[in-house]
């Protein structure tokens, strides 16, 4: 049985054995920790379940996620690696690497394909973090919800998503976020587990599906009429508004309404208060 491949001799096996250097503008930082990527396919939760990789690099993760998950679908825009995979991944036939720009991918479709063979379908990835948000705003915006996302994300970004009310990092990312999802921070982890190291910190999020959410009528205009709220972080809530409200007077009547004062900002208002405030103002 060979060594795992998120070890450093068995990476550097790899990496020498194809001539391989990591591409940066692929965001390529390989993990080189096993205890790390066999923690990360312990949270995903997908023992004989169905797994969607984005990014397996040389197959850090994959091969833990190849011996829990019954099937792994793994994204893979490098070229180089397609030939890499089948070899560091010989001793499992569970997976399939899908040669795709993961934001081409119709997201859909895929999990749709999954759900005829499985119960459950599962997002994991060490994310690549040049695309970070645009991948995750995918997946939450697709019709087909997945039952977790698991995923390594820049240290601060997964502060992000996590934050709560009235914190520096709360904003209408996290707000939108948590609308949709239970978010919750699983692991932090240190840039001294990557070749090559990163600059920053990382850390492991998870979202995972919220059964009773109060929903708004639509979706995008609530996320849209959010963003506008926190559009410039140092001014009040009150003059934010008032780039979508032209009225001053309306605006008040909202706020009051609320129970809110002309002076708060978008950062002290949670979750509920901010569909309570898109509801009046929709019905303005
Ligand atoms: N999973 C490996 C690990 O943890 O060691 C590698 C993770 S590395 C941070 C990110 C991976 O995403 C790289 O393999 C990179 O080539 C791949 N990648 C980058 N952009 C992508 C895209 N648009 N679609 C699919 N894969 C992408």
């Amino acid at each position: 049985m060979n060594k795992a491949i998120a070890t450093v001799a068995r990476t550097n096996e790899i990496l020498k054995k194809f001539d391989l250097y990591a591409k940066k503008g692929y965001g390529q930082n390989f993990i080189i920790e096993p205890g790390i990527v066999e923690k990360i396919a312990d949270f995903a939760k997908c023992d004989n379940e169905c797994v969607i990789e984005i990014g397996p690099g040389i197959g850090a993760l994959t091969e833990q996620l190849c011996k829990r998950a019954k099937k792994v679908i793994a994204y893979e825009i490098d070229t180089r690696l397609l030939e890499v995979l089948p070899y560091s991944l010989s001793e499992y036939n569970n997976y399939e690497i899908r040669h795709q720009d993961f934001l081409e991918v119709d997201f859909e479709e895929v999990v749709k394909e999954c759900r005829k063979e499985f119960n459950k379908v599962v997002v994991c990835a060490n994310l690549p973090y040049y695309i970070t948000t645009p991948i995750l705003f995918k997946i939450f915006e697709s019709k087909c919800e997945v039952d977790s996302i698991t995923v390594m994300v820049q240290r601060e970004v997964a502060d992000r998503f996590c934050a709560n009310i009235s914190t520096k990092d709360y904003n209408a990312l996290s707000v939108i976020t948590q609308y949709l999802y239970n978010v919750k921070m699983v692991m932090k982890i240190p840039k001294t587990i990557f070749n090559p190291r990163p600059n920053v910190d990382s850390a492991v999020i998870q979202f995972t599906k919220k059964e009773h959410k109060i929903t708004v009528d639509n979706e995008q205009v609530y996320f849209d009429f959010v963003k506008a709220c926190f559009k410039q972080r140092r001014k009040t809530l009150f003059n934010n508004l008032k780039e979508i409200i032209q009225d001053n007077n309306k605006i008040r009547e909202i706020l009051t309404q609320c129970n809110l004062s002309e002076t708060v900002r978008a950062e002290a208002i949670d979750g509920a208060k901010f569909i309570e405030l898109y509801t009046m103002w929709s019905n303005l």
